[in-house]
């Protein structure tokens, strides 16, 4: 079992990167705002419940959030890991996927980090939105993603650091380069 967190700011390539390492690795991708949105397509009680929490950019709410995640990795009983993508983004959230693997005599094995810049996220994301359609991909909403990011989603990073488990990656370059960096942090502890 290897278990990755990838974490970053909103825009800093997680999902590109994750796409990457899920074909290379063979490791079930869990995306907390893919769940979120695939609720809310499916207009199910869940979706209803975290629809205007996320057209407003801000966090759902941990109970929330923390049980559909557990669900997810349940539901996978065979995998050979996974990559925890836009979770954890508290430090409750944090505890919570510690707790949750080790009662499975399981451990997050390494997170990482894509460091960008604010003027990089706010271009990518401006260029998203053209395609995604995404809601909170809007100029006022995005700040907002920033906002919850700094307020609450960075005090994850000391978290994991205090465990000695972040590889910080350079995110901004080309797609291929980034991920060659991140296919050799992967390889020293997989
Ligand atoms: P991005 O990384 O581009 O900001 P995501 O697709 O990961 O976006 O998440 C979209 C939205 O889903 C977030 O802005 C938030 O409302 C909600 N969300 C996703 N993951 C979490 C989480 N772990 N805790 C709380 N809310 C979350």
């Amino acid at each position: 079992m290897f278990n990755l967190v990838i974490f970053g700011p909103p825009g800093a390539g997680k999902g590109t990167q994750s796409e990457k390492i899920i074909d290379k690795y063979n490791l079930v991708h869990l995306s907390t705002g893919d769940m979120f949105r695939s609720h809310i397509t499916n207009d199910t009680e869940l979706g209803k419940k975290v629809k205007e929490i996320l057209a407003d950019g801000k966090l759902v709410p941990d109970s929330i959030t923390i049980s559909m995640l557990e669900e997810e990795v349940q539901k996978n009983p065979n995998a050979k890991g996974f990559i925890f993508d836009g979770f954890p983004r508290t430090v409750p959230q944090a505890e919570a996927l510690d707790a949750f693997l080790e009662g499975k005599g399981f451990k997050v094995d390494l997170v990482l980090q894509l460091d960008v810049t604010q003027d990089v996220i706010k271009a990518r994301i401006a260029e998203r939105q053209k395609v995604s359609g995404r809601a909170d991909d809007d100029a006022e909403k995005l700040l907002k993603r920033i906002d919850e990011y700094f307020d609450k989603t960075i005090h994850v990073l000391p978290y994991y650091q205090n465990q000695g488990k972040v590889t910080t990656i350079n995110g901004v370059g080309e797609i291929e380069t980034i991920f060659g960096q991140i296919s050799e942090a992967i390889d020293a502890k997989y």
